[in-house]
């Protein structure tokens, strides 16, 4: 069989289990949904996929607006990256660093868009208030560190330009304090602290969002592929296994899951790429005291091909990063491997220490790494919130409340200029794997250096 692969896989599949994560294991009972749609649906706004963006869009919706809502899902709702992401809520906005979004929009601009990535991350905040929700939130920040002492100066700058430029209050760790405090090893040469970032359980935060959406009013179809669309008139008409929804407008939250041809405007725009997570066995007192791994922040490394990392509260670590093309099984296997060998030359206290669970997802480029919260250029009724590049779980649900807002006529909630522009087509899409590889081999160059 061909493994999986978003860019060509008419489906992501049909009422698929959750992958065994250590985030399925952990979630507690799973809230009701509404089933498979039923053969014939009437809706107001149908919603195409069940993460958080698509379920944020329902929430926002329903309880705001006095909408009514259909979100059609695939799977089940959280199946996707929503439910097996690294669970790291940060200010981000696509793969832009902030000194980037400064050179990229000049300085007004990125002081806007800086803005709007702290209300994404306000956004969790509210959604996790509002609906009450257990999903293990805390609140201590992102650290960036330098794995190289080489690495360090750059985010010292960034430190100090985030201050002056952004007034905000980002600091540099210099790595004998980072050592101390926060965490030891050998990769640990300093590091950018910003200190608004929240770590999630993920898959709980999903489905309290799906919870939320519900008892606001909105319907959420499990098992129920969009796998046809046309237009009659003004009306949408989806196809699904079971018949067809017909709305009057529709929003596509399908993310790096999105099927080819799902809707003329995004295709050969959208660029999934793989991420894996491992997350360990619990560590034993005398890791933890070899390590000095005591810090409650969210981790990243300053390297081409990142890897972001954080300890769990029942003390296990959790570990992941990019790097395969495919999604075999062999390969897989091989890459978590090289997550610990990974780890462990990062944290040499843990050499014994081994992997309770591993999973991966398909996270969402585009040309030019910048997401798309926005109406579609040839259909007004039709919205979509894609292509956050990896960091979308503050992003994806804020993006929801936008869209809400967009349908809704809402002028308190404005679009964000940046994610509006039309989204770029990638030339010779279907063969972009291959460019990848060889960007993938250059990025590990890259990181081996000094
Ligand atoms: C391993 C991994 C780690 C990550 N770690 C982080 C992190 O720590 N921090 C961070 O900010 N971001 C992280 N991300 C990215 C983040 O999880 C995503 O940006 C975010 O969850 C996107 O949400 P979404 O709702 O847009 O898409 P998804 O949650 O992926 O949902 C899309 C849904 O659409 C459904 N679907 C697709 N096609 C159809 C169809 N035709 N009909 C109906 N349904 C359909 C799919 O089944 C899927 O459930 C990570 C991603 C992965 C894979």
């Amino acid at each position: 069989m061909k493994p999986y692969d978003p860019m060509f896989a008419s489906s992501p599949g049909t009422g698929l289990a959750f992958p065994a994560s250590y985030w399925a294991a952990t979630a507690g009972p799973v809230p009701a949904d509404d089933g498979p749609a039923p053969p014939a649906v009437e809706t107001d706004v149908a919603v195409i996929g069940g993460g958080y963006t698509g379920l944020s869009t329902a929430y926002h919706l329903a309880r705001r607006y006095g909408r009514e809502v259909t979100v059609l899902e695939a799977n089940r709702p959280g199946w996707g990256c929503s439910g097996r992401n690294g669970g790291f809520a940060r200010m981000a906005f696509g793969r832009l660093s902030f000194s980037d979004m400064i050179a990229r929009f000049g300085r007004d601009e990125a002081r806007r868009l800086f803005g709007r990535t702290m209300a994404s991350l306000d956004t969790v905040r509210e959604l996790i208030r509002e609906g009450a929700i257990d999903c293990d939130a805390t609140d201590a920040g992102h650290l960036k560190v330098a794995p190289k002492a080489s690495r360090a100066s750059a985010l010292q700058e960034e430190a100090k330009l985030m201050q002056r430029e952004l007034e905000y209050p980002a600091e540099y760790i210099d790595a004998a304090t980072l050592q101390r405090d926060h965490l030891g090893g050998t990769q640990s040469h300093g590091a950018l602290r910003i200190p608004d970032a929240l770590a999630v359980h993920p898959l709980k935060l999903s489905l309290g969002v799906l919870r939320m959406a519900r008892a606001a009013g909105a319907t959420v179809h499990a098992s129920s592929p969009v796998t046809g669309w046309r237009k009659e008139g003004a009306t949408h008409v989806l196809t699904t296994p079971q018949g067809s929804v017909r709305a009057r407008e529709v929003v596509i939250g399908t993310n790096g899951y999105t099927p080819p041809g799902l809707y003329p405007e995004l295709n050969a725009t959208l660029f999934p790429i793989l991420s894996h997570i491992i997350v360990t066995r619990p560590m034993t007192d005398a890791e933890i005291a070899g390590s000095n791994f005591v810090t409650g922040h969210v981790l990243t490394d300053a390297r081409k091909l990142m890897y972001y990392w954080r300890r769990l509260p029942d003390r296990r670590i959790l570990f992941g990063g990019r790097g395969l093309i495919a999604d075999t099984p062999w390969r897989n296997a091989n890459h978590r491997d090289n997550l610990l060998r990974e780890l462990i030359a990062k944290y040499p206290a843990l050499a014994g220490i081994s992997i309770d669970y591993d999973w991966h997802g398909w996270v969402c480029f585009t040309r030019d790494f910048l997401p798309r919260i926005r109406r579609a250029a040839d259909d007004p009724s039709v919205h979509y919130g894609v292509g956050y590049q990896g960091s979308g779980v503050s992003l994806s649900l804020y993006a929801g409340r936008l869209l809400a807002a967009q349908i809704a006529g809402d002028g308190d909630q404005p679009p964000i200029e940046a994610a509006g522009r039309p989204v770029e087509r990638f030339p010779a899409h279907r063969l972009l794997r291959i460019p990848q590889r060889v960007m993938f081999h250059w990025y590990r160059f890259l990181d081996s250096r000094g």
